[in-house]
C-alpha cells in the first residue's frame, strides 16, 4: 500500500483534476524518506505518482481516488477543555486512533492555560499536526479536523449542530450506560469534557438546560480530564459506531 501523507489545504498549490503541486511540511517529508519520481503516494484522498521533486514543493499527477479506510459510520465531535501541558496532545492522539471526527478545544472559566490570539492559533496548528500524524499511523483515509478554540459562550451556541451532546459531569449521578439505552440510531454525536478544575456550578447547570445536552456521569471517582475523555469516547464509539445503518 501506497504510502499516505496528509497536506494541509494552505500548501497545496495547484489541485485540478490531473494534477497537484504541494509545499510546506509535507514536502520535506517526502524528501526524506527518500521518495523518487515515479514512486505512488497518496496524498489526502489520492493516489498519485510523482513527477517532478523540487527544492520546495513536488509536483504530482493524480491516479485515482484512495481506497477509504478506517472511517467511522458516526460524526463523532469532541469538545474539551485547553488542558494543561501536554495533556491536550495526548487526548488528541486518542481521540483520532478511537474515532473522533471533529475536535473543538474550548476554554471555560477553571481552564488555567492562558492563550493570546496567536497563541490559539500556534495551539490549534500543534495539535492539527498530531492529529494528522495518528490519523497515518492508524490508518484512517479522513482528515480529522482541529477547528479554532472557542470560548464557553460560543461552546453553547455549537450545541445544537449534533443531535446529541454528551455532557461529562462528575456531579451527575445518571451513568453513561442509562442514558445510552434510551438512545439509539444516532450518528452526529458530541461530547464534552471539561477542564481540570471541572466546571463552575454555573457553567454546568447552563450546559444543562439545554434541550440536547445529556449530563453523564462516568462513575463515583474523578477521572482526569484526559481519562475522562479516552473513556467517553471508546464507550459511545463501542455503542453506536457498531450499528448499521
Ligand atoms: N471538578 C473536579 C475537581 O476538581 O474535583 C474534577 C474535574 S475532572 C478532573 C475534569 C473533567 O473530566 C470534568 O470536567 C468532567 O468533564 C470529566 N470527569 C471526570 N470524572 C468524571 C466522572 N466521574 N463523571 C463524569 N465526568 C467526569
Amino acid at each position: 500500500m501506497a504510502r499516505r501523507f496528509i497536506v494541509d489545504s494552505n500548501d497545496i498549490l495547484i489541485n485540478d483534476d490531473k494534477n497537484i503541486k504541494i509545499s510546506g511540511t509535507e514536502v520535506k517529508h517526502i524528501q526524506v524518506l527518500r521518495h523518487e519520481v515515479d514512486d505512488e503516494i497518496i496524498i489526502n484522498k489520492y493516489i498519485c505518482k510523482i513527477k517532478h521533486i523540487g527544492r520546495d514543493y513536488i509536483e504530482l499527477e493524480k491516479l485515482k481516488d484512495a481506497p477509504v479506510l478506517g472511517v467511522p459510520n458516526i460524526n463523532l465531535t469532541l469538545y474539551i477543555a485547553v488542558l494543561k501541558n501536554d495533556k491536550l496532545d495526548l487526548v488528541v492522539q486518542k481521540a483520532v486512533e478511537l474515532g473522533v471526527k471533529t475536535i473543538i478545544p474550548f476554554i471555560s472559566n477553571n481552564v488555567v492555560v492562558k492563550l493570546d490570539e496567536k497563541g490559539k492559533i500556534k495551539r490549534k496548528e500543534k495539535l492539527q499536526k498530531i492529529a494528522n500524524e495518528a490519523c497515518k499511523q492508524c490508518g484512517r483515509s479522513d482528515e480529522v479536523v482541529i477547528k479554532d478554540i472557542i470560548s464557553f459562550k460560543e461552546l453553547l451556541n455549537c450545541m445544537s449542530e449534533n443531535e446529541i451532546n454528551f455532557f461529562a459531569y462528575e456531579n451527575e449521578k445518571d451513568s453513561l450506560y442509562n442514558v445510552i439505552s434510551n438512545k439509539s440510531n444516532l450518528k452526529d454525536i458530541s461530547c464534552i469534557i471539561g477542564p481540570e478544575g471541572g466546571f463552575t456550578k454555573d457553567e454546568a447547570s447552563i450546559l444543562k438546560e439545554i434541550y440536547n445536552v445529556s449530563t453523564i456521569s462516568l462513575g463515583t471517582r474523578i477521572l482526569r480530564a484526559e481519562t475522562a475523555a479516552i473513556n467517553i469516547i471508546s464507550i459511545i464509539m463501542y455503542e453506536y459506531d457498531r450499528r448499521v445503518f
